[in-house]
C-alpha cells in the first residue's frame, strides 16, 4: 500500500529551467548596463557555459564570468552586484509552483499521503525556493544535497528520506522529471517511480524503467480520484 509520495523540486514542482533562463537574461542585461563591453547575448551565453561546466547550482557564476574581462575593481564590483540584484529580483518574481501543483498537493494531503522532497539543490536554496513558491508547509521530510553529500541517482538521499518517513521502499512513490537521476535513483533505492514528462527534455528510448509517467502534474490526482485503479497499480495487479 502506498503511504507517501516524494517529489523532486526543480522542474517537477517548479519551472526551474524557465526561471534560470529569465534570471540569466536579466543578469546579462544588468552587467552590460553597468558598463561591461560585450553584448547581452554573449554575456548570457557565458553564464550558461559556466552552468554547463560547474553545474546549474554553482554559486560563483558572475564573479567567474567577470574575471574573464579583466575589469578595474570598481567596474568589476558594479557589474557583479548589478547582476546579483537583477538575478534576485527575477527570482522573487518568478519562482512559482507549476500549474495545478497546489490543488493536487492539497488533494493528496487530504487523502493522508505523506509528502516529501528529495532534491539535489543545497539546503538553503531548496528552502528559499519552497518559501518563494508558497510550498514550504507541504513537505516533511525535505532531503537536500547538503543532508547526504550525494547527488541522485545515488540511493543515499532516497534512503535518508525513507528512514525519516519510517516506511519501506515499496510504500513510497517518487515523482521526478530527470530520468537518469530521478527514476534510476529512486529505483536504486527500491521506490516506485513516476516520470514527470512535462519537465523532461530527452526521454526518448529511455521509457522502460518507471512504473508510471504523467504529462501534467494534476494527473497525480487520479491517485485520489480512482483509489481502486490506483491500488491495483500500486500493488502491481494487472487488469
Ligand atoms: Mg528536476
Amino acid at each position: 500500500m502506498l503511504k507517501a509520495i516524494l517529489f523532486d523540486l526543480d522542474n517537477t514542482l517548479l519551472d526551474f529551467s524557465g526561471f534560470k533562463r529569465e534570471t540569466a537574461l536579466a543578469a546579462a542585461k544588468a552587467m552590460k548596463q553597468a558598463g561591461v563591453k560585450d553584448s547581452q547575448k554573449n554575456l548570457y551565453g557565458k553564464i550558461y557555459e559556466i552552468y554547463e561546466s560547474k553545474g546549474i547550482e554553482y554559486q560563483n557564476t558572475f564573479e567567474d564570468l567577470l574575471l574573464t574581462y579583466g575589469l578595474e575593481p570598481g567596474l568589476h564590483e558594479h557589474a557583479k552586484q548589478a547582476a546579483i540584484i537583477a538575478y534576485q529580483k527575477k527570482k522573487y518574481a518568478l519562482i512559482k509552483p507549476r500549474l495545478g501543483v497546489i490543488r493536487t498537493l492539497n488533494a493528496l494531503k487530504n487523502h493522508y499521503y505523506k509528502l516529501g522532497i528529495v532534491t539535489d539543490a543545497p539546503r538553503d536554496k531548496a528552502w528559499q525556493r519552497l518559501i518563494l513558491a508558497g510550498l514550504d508547509h507541504y513537505f516533511n521530510p525535505v532531503v537536500t544535497f547538503t543532508d547526504t553529500g550525494e547527488h541522485k541517482p545515488s540511493a543515499k538521499p532516497f534512503k535518508r528520506a525513507l528512514s525519516l518517513l519510517k516506511l519501506e521502499p515499496d510504500e513510497v512513490l517518487f515523482v521526478g522529471d530527470n530520468y537518469d537521476r530521478d527514476v534510476v535513483g529512486a529505483k536504486n533505492a527500491g521506490l516506485k517511480t513516476c516520470l514527470a514528462k512535462y519537465g523532461c527534455r530527452d526521454v526518448k528510448n529511455k521509457v522502460t524503467l518507471e512504473n508510471m509517467s504523467i504529462r501534467r502534474f494534476e494527473a497525480l490526482m487520479s491517485l485520489t480520484d480512482s483509489p481502486i485503479m490506483f491500488r491495483k497499480w500500486a500493488w502491481g495487479i494487472k487488469e
